[in-house]
């Protein structure tokens, strides 16, 4: 079957390979679950795979798979899989477990393992291809209303990490009730953060540099974010006159802003860094006055990635409070569809230099293609 796939430390080296039809025993006990990928997005990370600065090949192999941003549809199960029939559309999530405490209990997000398993990103293979097969673990049901939308699964729940998280952490206030969020970034993860936030009848500051009207402003303001272009008016400013913020969120990918928004937080609060910057960046920074602030203040600063099974489902469910709070709002993020996987250098050249690209994606197979594939081998699932 295709494959959209890089040779890992080799820049623009994205092509289409050959990759053997995954089978229904390839996990142990009747687990399997045989996926038809019906879309998969693209984002930062595929980038910089492709520009050889991440991403690691599957022992064996001198290529990786692409792609992390599944959305699929069940074709068959194994014998022993009751959580899954042919023809349910599903989302899988990025890692795998590796060996820490924290993987043992399934918060592989969490892992403490130097070497990480992530599929079409770190030794694993991806899903810009036709097929995959995996355990239910790691598969979540997504109801058949939301297909049009729920490949944007995958970038939500790392959005719905990051702010479970700061709600969890925030358990040490007691009383903590957060009125005023701001969210640092207006690409994907921003907009995502923010609608969960919205979503949960928190007032929300977004902020980026371009000043508005255009795409990513609207949409800000569609689900009743202010938005404010840092070009205008400072981040300290802006928590001058809209703060104090209780959450800030920091998705931009620039790393220098973090320290700003060290400063841009109220007491008590908590800002979520979710940015995977590269590179080997340097800023001065007013240390003292930062840290006095953090120390007497009592603030929190926390490191968000990926994203477990808890959060795809927390994404899920946010998924369907969207639809019906903000109809069709999730559509208009899904700005640039690319027809198959043979288009793969259409899919890279509006990834990396597509203009008003919100959410590039592939679309592998129709939504409306019939279930075929092994219905009839005697391993599909026996109620389907
Ligand atoms: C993915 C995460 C992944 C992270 C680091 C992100 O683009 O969405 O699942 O953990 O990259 O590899
Ligand atoms: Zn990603």
């Amino acid at each position: 079957m295709k494959a959209i796939a890089v040779y890992p430390g080799q820049k623009s080296s994205v092509h289409l390979a050959d990759l053997p039809m995954p089978s229904l025993g390839e996990i142990p006990n009747g687990r399997s679950v045989l996926v038809r990928l019906l879309r998969c997005g693209v984002d930062g990370t595929d980038k910089e795979i492709n520009a050889a600065e991440y991403g690691a090949a599957p022992e064996g192999f001198d290529f990786l798979t692409i792609g992390h941003e599944n959305f699929g549809r069940v074709e068959a199960v194994g014998p022993n899989v009751t959580e899954f029939a042919p023809g349910d559309y599903v989302v899988a999530t990025v890692r795998r477990r590796g060996s820490s405490i924290y993987d043992q209990i399934g918060t592989y997000d969490m892992t403490t393992d130097e070497v990480y398993f992530e599929r079409g990103v770190s030794r694993r293979h991806g899903y810009l291809t036709e097929y995959y097969v995996d355990d239910p673990e790691y598969i979540v049901k997504v109801p058949d209303g939301l297909r049009d939308i729920a490949v944007i699964a995958e970038p939500l729940s790392v959005a719905e990490k990051g702010i479970i998280q700061a709600f969890e952490i925030q358990r040490r206030l007691k009383v903590w009730q957060p009125r005023k969020a701001a969210v640092i970034g207006s690409g994907t993860i921003g907009l995502l953060a923010a609608l969960i936030l919205r979503l949960r009848g928190i007032e929300v500051t977004a902020f980026a540099r371009t000043p508005r009207p255009y795409l990513n402003s609207e949409l800000m303001e569609a689900i009743g974010a202010r938005y404010v272009s840092t070009r205008e008016t400072s981040l300290r400013d802006a928590a001058g006159m809209y703060g104090p913020f209780d959450l800030i969120y920091e998705a931009t990918g620039f790393a220098p802003i973090v320290f700003e928004a060290m400063e841009a937080l109220g007491k008590n609060g908590v800002l979520v860094l979710a940015s995977v910057t590269g590179g080997d960046q340097m800023v001065e920074v007013p240390a003292a006055k930062i840290n006095l602030e953090f120390v007497l203040g009592n603030k929190v600063m926390v490191g968000t990635v990926n994203g477990n099974r808890e959060y795809f489902e927390a994404a899920v469910r946010d998924l369907a409070m969207a639809e019906s709070q903000y109809p069709n709002w999730i559509s208009r993020l899904l700005t640039h569809p690319v027809h198959g996987l043979d288009n793969f250098q259409q899919l890279i050249e509006t990834l990396t230099s597509g203009k008003n690209v919100i959410k590039a994606f592939c679309e592998i197979t129709p939504l409306d293609s019939a279930v075929t594939a092994q219905e009839n081998n005697g391993v599909a699932h026996a109620g389907a």
